[in-house]
């Protein structure tokens, strides 16, 4: 089994002094950031830059934290890069508006960490991965000599939830990103396919921003909630699962957290884990609310495949496209992994027949235009 011990820090907003002493705390309740962090090292800080969103949307790590990270790590002797390829091209002109609109420029210009210009990518060969036997990833993201994964908490429309591992997707560069989605359309082998990402990745440090996460329709739709607090550990998988346990998610119904445990990556339940900073009384779920959508909403009962596979797709849900709200950007039509999104007067129109429901419109959409329907059925069936 792989490290079981989750740090958790009490820290209420982003102010510059709180934000700051909870990273601080949280690196010392870890054993101290010297553990990881050596002088003369490039750091790379892999952050969730999924769109180009401002800071108190929480759909982007905080810019906060990770300038308070960037000082921690400075003070060692050690350089910081921040990276991310976000949803959509893995592009400068793509990238430079994302830096802005999430405060991370601002970041580099006032810590001196740089920002990730190099638009590479490389591919590498996987022999231990389950799904991937080759993995294609931002050159970048293997050059650094550590590598320290600050995520978001949020929920997602496709994955139920979205933490340390799924911050990891992000190592792939831009829309190759689609061809996973599409190759992998069932949940489990997504889930499955990410947990290889995580492992061959190999952050030596998840850190959590669940100071303010994203609660209903996220990872871009969703509502800002307070939670309160940073996270971190040395396994992203156990930070996962302790960050699920908070918002009321077991391993049956977030498939990442299932795949590690089937790999042996993390124990049966967070009640397991070596949870530290703070109490056992504080360590209990909180009412938070997660989609109704996902497929593991799916018969709660084990059937054979077919049937499985018939039952979800009568109960699946679906994206629907809420033209009023729509600008026509196309940004939907043009991330689509298997193309059915027709733009038809400067509106998206969706071949239901095609679709792989993996939300990615839902995800990337700019205007919130997108939202994922159920159908009568299944609202008898899942209340
Ligand atoms: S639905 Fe959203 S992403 Fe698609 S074209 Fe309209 S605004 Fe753009
Ligand atoms: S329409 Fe939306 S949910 Fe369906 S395949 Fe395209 S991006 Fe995915």
């Amino acid at each position: 089994m792989e490290n079981k011990k989750v740090v958790f820090i009490h820290c209420k907003t982003y102010q510059k002094d709180e934000i700051e002493q909870a990273t601080q705390q949280l690196f010392t309740e870890l054993g101290g950031l010297e553990q990881y962090v050596k002088p003369g090292q490039k750091v790379l800080l892999k952050v969730n830059l999924l769109m180009k969103a401002p800071p108190e949307a929480a759909v982007t790590t905080h810019p906060a934290l990770v300038e308070a990270v960037i000082e921690q790590i400075q003070a060692l002797g050690a350089k910081v890069i921040i990276a991310d390829s976000s949803g959509g091209p893995f592009t400068k002109s793509w990238l430079k508006g994302i830096y802005q609109e999430s405060g991370m420029t601002e970041v580099a210009a006032r810590t001196g960490a740089e920002l990730n210009w190099n638009f590479e990518q490389q591919e590498f060969s996987y022999p231990e991965g389950k799904i991937l036997k080759q993995i294609t990833l931002a050159q970048v993201i293997k050059e650094a000599d550590l590598i320290i994964s600050i995520a978001k908490l949020k929920t997602h429309g496709f994955t139920i939830y979205t933490g340390a591992v799924k911050n990891l997707f992000g190592t792939i560069p831009g829309l190759l990103k689609a061809d996973y989605h599409l190759r992998l359309a069932d949940v489990r082998d997504f889930s499955d396919m990410l947990v290889d990402v995580a492992q061959f990745v190999k952050p030596e440090l998840s850190i959590m921003d669940a100071v303010v996460a994203m609660e209903g329709p996220g990872p871009s739709a969703g509502i800002p909630r307070q939670v309160g607090f940073l996270a971190a550990s040395a396994n992203p998988h156990a930070l996962d699962l302790a960050c699920c346990y908070l918002i009321g998610l077991t391993p049956e119904r977030v498939f990442t957290l299932q795949k590690a445990q089937e790999r042996g990556l993390i124990p049966g339940s967070a009640e397991e884990l070596d949870i530290r900073g703070i109490t056992k009384e504080e360590f209990k779920p909180i009412p938070f609310q997660v989609p109704a959508t996902s497929r593991s909403r799916h018969i709660p009962i084990p059937l054979p495949p077919r049937l499985d596979d018939f039952f979800y797709k009568m109960l699946r849900p679906r994206p629907v496209f809420i033209h009023e709200k729509c600008v026509g950007c196309g940004i939907c039509a043009r991330n689509c992994p298997p193309k059915c999104i027709e733009m038809m007067e400067s509106k998206p129109y969706a071949d239901l027949t095609r679709c792989i429901r993996c939300f990615c419109c839902q995800e990337l959409c700019p205007e919130q235009a997108v939202e994922i329907k159920r159908n009568k059925l299944s609202k008898l069936i899942f209340r």
